[in-house]
């Protein structure tokens, strides 16, 4: 895949980049491992001096750099400003906390003091995806740099502009040259990469079939990876729920990034009578997104990153048809592009798909649908809502609506997923930790967890 800026809203090509030379690769390393042995021994204050800078940065160029994105992968403006605040909020968690988060910890032995120290891995390897360009490197780097990481970010390939944006940042926060690095390379360089000494650890964020191959590189060279990888987050609403709160968390988390999400909910399951209300309800709210430019405020929905993840969803369309789904509203590319203003017709925009009845065994139903797309069943009882839920390979983020205490507890203790959310859209919050289990990865960001899993949990002993 070339790297370039291609403008999705169009579909016109706006530049290439040239990746790097092997040589040029060899040097950034080179800094990359001489600048960490220095950095690990900078105080923890001075890090989240430099970490505040950024977040200053970020707040500065917001919009800027929200338009970065907007051009490179199509997100609507609003959310592209939430996503670089987001960043800075993150930001200035990890420079208030890591202190506290890698303190030693005393543990009570034999010993005439026990404890454990946290230090810095090395080197990690970031392989980011292009859907929250910034905050899904934001999220690796500000805890992995306070604690005293390095990092070397390889980017999507979609994404070149903010890459190298993302270097300039750290750059202005006033961190050393060489502490974070854009490499603009394949991912076809990416396994010489992990086999190099100076790297120490890897994580990804992005699809399966990305993720298992890092896993596949770093374990033959015994490295730990951090994979954040595809979900199919079910929604379940039961009868006694916020029905207007409930639809209308259902379309924000599906139409989010342009359904571009990872925690999006992508499964929405009814429970008892409520079911052809709520398909009603639904249909209804699709059809009222405002699908266009998504440079301009009031769109809601912009057009998928690529060419190629509209090919693939127009695919999963279709063989979902195929398989026996119903098509509720959507589906129709054609006639909404005959809505759109020709400046916009070659853009890679999709409508808002609802699809229902899909036999939840058809393996298309398994997939992740990566766009505006909603799957709808219907379900007579919570258990059975529960186990369709639980029906797929996924299990990254779950939600259930219900107001019965009951319910709640037995979606928090049933539903396989590595977040829980009740009455609630699933997000992630800086405070708590984020991650899959099964196909969706393992290991987790953010929160006092997400520091730690960069750094080397040293077991002392003094007698
Ligand atoms: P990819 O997983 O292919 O890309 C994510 C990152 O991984 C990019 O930096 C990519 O580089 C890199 N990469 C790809 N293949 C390899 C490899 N074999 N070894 C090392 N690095 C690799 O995502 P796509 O953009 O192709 O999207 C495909 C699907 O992935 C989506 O439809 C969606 O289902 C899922 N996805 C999920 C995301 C999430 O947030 N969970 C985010 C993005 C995608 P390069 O761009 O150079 O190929």
């Amino acid at each position: 895949m070339a790297i370039a800026t291609v403008n999705p809203t169009t579909g016109q090509w706006v530049q290439n980049f040239e990746p790097l030379t092997d040589q040029a690769l060899a040097a950034k390393l080179e800094l990359a491992d001489r600048t960490f042995q220095v950095y690990q021994t900078v105080p923890i204050a001075q890090r989240a001096a430099w970490l505040n800078q950024v977040a200053d940065r970020l707040e500065t160029d917001c919009e800027a750099l929200a338009r970065l994105a907007v051009l490179e992968m199509g997100k609507p403006l609003t959310a592209a400003i939430g996503e670089v605040q987001k960043c800075a909020a993150v930001c200035r968690f990890y420079a208030d906390r890591a202190a506290e988060f890698l303190a030693d910890e005393m543990v009570d032995t034999d010993a005439h003091r026990s404890f454990i120290r946290y230090q810095p891995l090395g080197l990690i390897l970031a392989v980011m995806p292009w859907n929250f360009p910034y905050w899904q490197v934001f999220r690796f780097a500000a805890p992995a740099l306070m604690a005293g990481n390095g990092a070397l970010l390889k980017h999507a390939s979609n994404v070149p502009q903010v890459a190298q944006k993302l270097e300039d940042l750290f750059l202005a926060g006033g961190f050393p040259v060489g502490i974070f690095q854009t490499l603009l390379i394949g991912s076809d360089r990416v396994a010489a990469l992990v086999a190099d000494p100076r790297v120490a650890a890897a994580t990804l964020t992005g699809s399966e079939g990305a993720g298992s191959a890092l896993a596949s590189h770093c374990g033959t060279h015994l490295k730990k990876t951090l994979l954040e990888l595809g979900g199919s987050d079910p929604l379940i609403v039961c009868p006694s729920a916020d029905f207007e709160q409930a639809v209308a968390t259902a379309v924000a988390s599906r139409m989010l990034n342009n359904g571009q999400t990872c925690i999006a909910a992508k499964r929405f399951i009814t429970v008892g009578s409520i079911g052809p209300a709520f398909e009603a309800a639904i249909a209804q709210a699709f059809a009222q997104l405002v699908v266009g430019d998504p440079g301009d405020r009031a769109t809601q929905l912009g057009p998928l990153a690529t060419a190629q993840i509209l090919k693939e969803l127009a695919d999963q369309v279709n063989r979902a048809i195929a398989a026996g789904a119903r098509v509720v509203i959507g589906g129709d590319r054609a006639a909404l592009l005959d809505r759109l203003p020709p400046s916009l017709q070659g853009g890679h925009f999709y409508p808002p798909t609802l699809l229902a009845d899909l036999p939840p065994n058809a393996p298309i139903a398994q997939e992740e649908f990566f766009g505006p797309v909603a799957l709808l069943f219907h379900t007579e009882t919570l258990d059975q809502a529960i186990a369709l839920a639980n029906n797929t390979p996924f299990g990254l983020g779950a939600s259930i609506w219900t107001t019965d205490s009951s319910e709640i507890e037995q979606g928090i203790q049933q539903l396989q997923a590595g977040a829980v959310f009740v009455n609630s859209l699933v997000k992630s919050d800086p405070r708590l930790p984020f991650g899959g289990i099964k196909r969706s990865g393992y290991g987790r960001e953010l929160a006092r967890q997400g520091m730690l899993e960069f750094t080397n949990a040293k077991t002392v002993w003094v007698h």
